[in-house]
């Protein structure tokens, strides 16, 4: 296959390495990534500046370039300027951390991948479900191999859907789980320090809160527990489920 690699962690990313080194052997890979880390820059693109690319060195025999954009940005001027032919997969990680619950909101990791797909190219997002060395990216890439490969031969539907995987950080997961999206929010925190003139500037965190039990179905647990988790993500936000109340709702203007 001619396969895209994005991600948001940078072109320097050991993650995007990996998963370079485990596609690489029978595929032609094209890598377009930002070239600084671009995290929590979820589906934001370029429009009041101009962008710089250039051919990086990452792995012999792969075409590698840094952009000076968001995830977003990396996948579109990829498909327009640096791919030779569209490629039949776009595939963007392995992220530093998990993309599970809200997280998948904030993820540029996640929206690179729905660029491609809004581009009606299969994607697939790739993310490691812990950010404590040692992170164990060769073992993920060579499962995220496989689990690619399953997806493309296996059915999935790339027309309606991006898969979302998070793989846990260990040599050889338990297994692989079909999973949903557990509900969490983050509490946000805001320490304030004070810069060289006394003024109060603020640093973001936050602490994270579930919104009911853990499912064990979802995302969060199956990582949690040592499976690699596959999420189907709706590239079409319409909630068709509630179309019949919503309908029901504006009867009443008319
Ligand atoms: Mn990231």
């Amino acid at each position: 296959m001619r396969i895209l690699l994005a991600n948001d962690d940078g072109i320097h990313a050991p993650g995007l390495l990996a998963l370079a080194k485990a596609l690489a052997p029978g595929h032609e890979l094209v890598v377009a990534a930002p070239s600084e880390e671009r995290s929590a820059t979820s589906h934001a693109i370029t429009l009041g500046k101009p962008m710089r690319s250039r051919e990086v060195e990452l792995l012999p025999g792969v075409a590698a370039f840094s952009v000076d954009g968001s995830p977003a940005d990396c996948v579109k001027f990829a498909l327009a300027k640096l791919c030779p032919a569209s490629p039949d997969l776009v595939v963007s990680g392995i992220n530093r951390g998990p993309n599970t619950g809200v997280d998948i909101r904030y993820s540029g990791t996640v929206a690179a991948a729905m660029e491609a797909a809004c581009s009606g190219l299969p994607a697939v997002a790739l993310s490691l479900g812990d950010v404590t060395p040692p992170l164990r990216f060769p073992a993920a890439a060579l499962t995220a191999r496989r689990v690619i490969e399953a997806l493309v031969s296996g059915g999935f539907p790339f027309d309606r859907a991006v898969a979302n995987v998070n793989l846990p950080n260990l040599d050889a997961p338990l297994g692989v789980r079909a999973t949903r999206v557990n509900g969490y929010r983050y509490r946000a925190t805001f320490e304030e320090r004070l810069d060289p003139r006394g003024r109060p500037y603020y640093w973001m965190d936050g602490e994270k809160e579930l919104l009911g039990d853990a499912d064990p179905r979802s995302d969060l647990v199956a990582v949690r527990e040592g499976y690699v988790s596959v999420t189907p993500l709706l590239i079409d936000p319409t909630a068709f489920l509630f179309l019949p109340d919503l309908k029901a709702a504006l009867d009443a203007v008319g």
